[in-house]
């Protein structure tokens, strides 16, 4: 499979001192849909900033496409559409000049722009605004408008960054939908976000960076099996007085009963024929928290306990 974006031992010593990446190496499948993860500070934001030659790396390679890109930088320019956090728009223009004038930025003719504004400004529901100044739409709004103009002169690569941040549950739902429609259309997409439900809900690969460097890059179908290592809490139909031995679990407590997956190739099965040979009924189960986040959690303060 080609790579949408190839990244090896990306370094970045900032001016003042700060080795914001320490060897940063991950790829992109084209047409894949990934997640760069890690807490504030891990250094995603200067990923991204290389990406898209926004910042200068202090050494390793970015191919996008299979282009550097140190000596191809129009066309990688070319290939990539930025949806940043801050919105960076001038908010006393209309809504279709802001589209508009990043087709015009690209070098797009204006025939080809004036229909992929249209094009841009319905899929993301902006149409019936595109005469009214941005300034007068909503904070979900504003985010569609990036998310257009990103994509007026039609990137192979979309990336965003932190896309639904401060955005209500409705809007972050259908911004799902619509991202999950354009990767389904053959667009690769890599965003940054801090809602581990988000990175699980959409993405198919993941880089976890922490402190500039990547501590996973692996599919999120392994990570989450890896985070088979889950707290799950029993409600049980009679009390149980003496703390149960099963294989592959640790008993954290009786009262409510409440076990820790310990083993990673474990599954339920040996849990429940423990429960079913000593006749304990079970009226409900639930796993005490989302397992990516556990997972994460795990991960990212492993070197500071
Ligand atoms: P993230 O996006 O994951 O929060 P950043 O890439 O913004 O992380 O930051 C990584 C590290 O680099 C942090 O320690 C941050 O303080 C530092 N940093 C970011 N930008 C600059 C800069 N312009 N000058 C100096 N240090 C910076």
């Amino acid at each position: 499979m080609r790579k949408a974006l190839d990244i090896e031992n990306l370094v970045k010593l900032y001016p003042n001192g700060t080795q914001a990446l320490k060897g940063v190496s991950f790829s992109v499948e084209e047409g894949g849909f990934f997640a760069l993860l890690g807490p504030n500070g891990a250094g995603k934001s200067t990923t991204i900033g290389i990406i898209t030659t926004l910042i200068p790396k202090t050494s390793g390679k970015v191919l996008i496409y299979g282009k550097d890109i140190e000596t191809n930088i129009d066309i990688v320019k070319s290939y990539i559409g930025v949806v940043p956090q801050e919105f960076n728009f001038n908010q006393f223009e209309t809504v279709q000049n802001i589209v508009y004038a990043q087709a015009g930025y690209y070098g797009i003719a204006r025939r080809q722009a004036r229909n992929n504004v249209e094009k841009y400004l319905q899929q993301l529901g902006l149409w019936e605004k595109r005469k009214v100044s941005a300034r007068s739409l909503s904070g979900g709004m504003k985010r569609r408008l990036m998310i257009a103009r990103a994509l007026v002169h039609e990137p192979k690569l979309l990336i965003l960054d932190e896309p639904t941040a401060g955005v209500d549950i409705e809007i972050r739902r259908s911004m799902w939908d619509f991202l999950q429609e354009l990767n389904k259309a053959g667009k690769t997409i890599i965003l940054t976000t801090h809602y581990l439900e988000e990175a699980e809900r959409l993405c198919r690969d993941i880089a976890i960076i922490n402190k500039g460097e990547v501590i996973r890059h692996t599919s999120m179908r392994a990570l989450l099996k890896e985070s088979n290592i889950g707290t799950f809490i029993f409600d049980l139909e009679n009390e149980i007085k003496v703390l149960p031995k099963i294989d592959g679990y640790l008993i954290r407590q009786l009262d409510p009963l409440t076990l820790e997956v310990i083993s990673h190739n474990n599954n339920l099965t040996n849990l429940f024929a423990y429960f079913a040979r000593h006749n304990i009924e079970i009226k409900s189960m639930y796993n005490q928290s989302n397992k990516l986040e556990e997972l994460f959690v795990k991960l990212t303060k492993r070197d500071e306990a």
